[in-house]
């Protein structure tokens, strides 16, 4: 299965990431919204079932093999939220800002500062596929009240990573890209895809 893939998402920065792993495997990864296709919604309830959900929709509007994920940060204190509704935490419109100091709230006196980001990445290789290519990625890290660093997005200001001190802000994208959960994901994925491409595979 060589040949062109649409990415369901119209983020740049995930485009040009998962573009550059991909094409020494030789695929063309081509951004939904750059071939006239709208976003699909994400109802449901795991990470799972919306990336599938996001894979499906691209490839039955393209023709095309399509690939998907989904994303969100999990903790632990709050039995798994914000999860799938990392993005809109603290509802509409979509605010980094507003999500952080509700998440920050929501700890407030709270000791158990574990959690972490999960990634869901699914490939179809048409819109019916009945087996589709899922990998997992998981970066684990706690939360802290008060912000530091200003790279990255979202929740990486508050997510430090006890390991190396720093939170997920203070690293350099290719830093964070190599131990991320989507990082990791990608990279399980792109296995998936060689075992697949091999014609010597059993
Ligand atoms: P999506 O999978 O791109 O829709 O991301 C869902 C939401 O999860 C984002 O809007 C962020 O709030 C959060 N999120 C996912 N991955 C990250 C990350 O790497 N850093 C910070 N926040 C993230």
């Amino acid at each position: 299965m060589i040949g062109r893939i649409v990415l369901a998402s119209n983020n740049a920065g995930k485009l040009r990431e998962i573009g550059a792993i991909l094409a020494p495997l030789g695929f063309d990864l081509v951004a939904q919204g750059d071939i006239g296709i709208p976003e699909a919604e994400e109802p449901f309830g795991t990470f799972l079932e919306n990336a599938l959900t996001k894979a499906r929709h691209a490839a039955r509007a393209s023709g095309l093999p399509a690939l998907a994920d989904d994303s969100g940060i999990c903790v632990r204190a709050l039995a798994g939220a914000p999860g799938v509704h990392s993005a809109r935490y603290a509802g509409d419109p979509k605010s980094d800002v507003r999500n952080n100091a509700r998440l920050v709230a929501a700890l407030a006196g709270v000791a158990d500062r574990r959690a972490h980001y999960t990634c869901v990445m699914v490939l179809v290789r048409h819109a019916d596929d009945p087996e589709p290519l899922v990998a997992e990625g998981r970066w684990h890290g706690e939360v802290v009240d008060v912000p530091r660093g200003d790279g990255g997005f979202g929740y990486d200001p508050h997510f430090l990573l006890p390991a190396l001190g720093l939170t997920a802000a203070q690293l350099d994208a290719a830093r964070k890209n190599a131990i991320s959960h989507r990082g990791i994901a990608l990279a399980r994925l792109v296995e998936r895809l060689r075992e697949e491409s091999d014609p010597e595979a059993p």
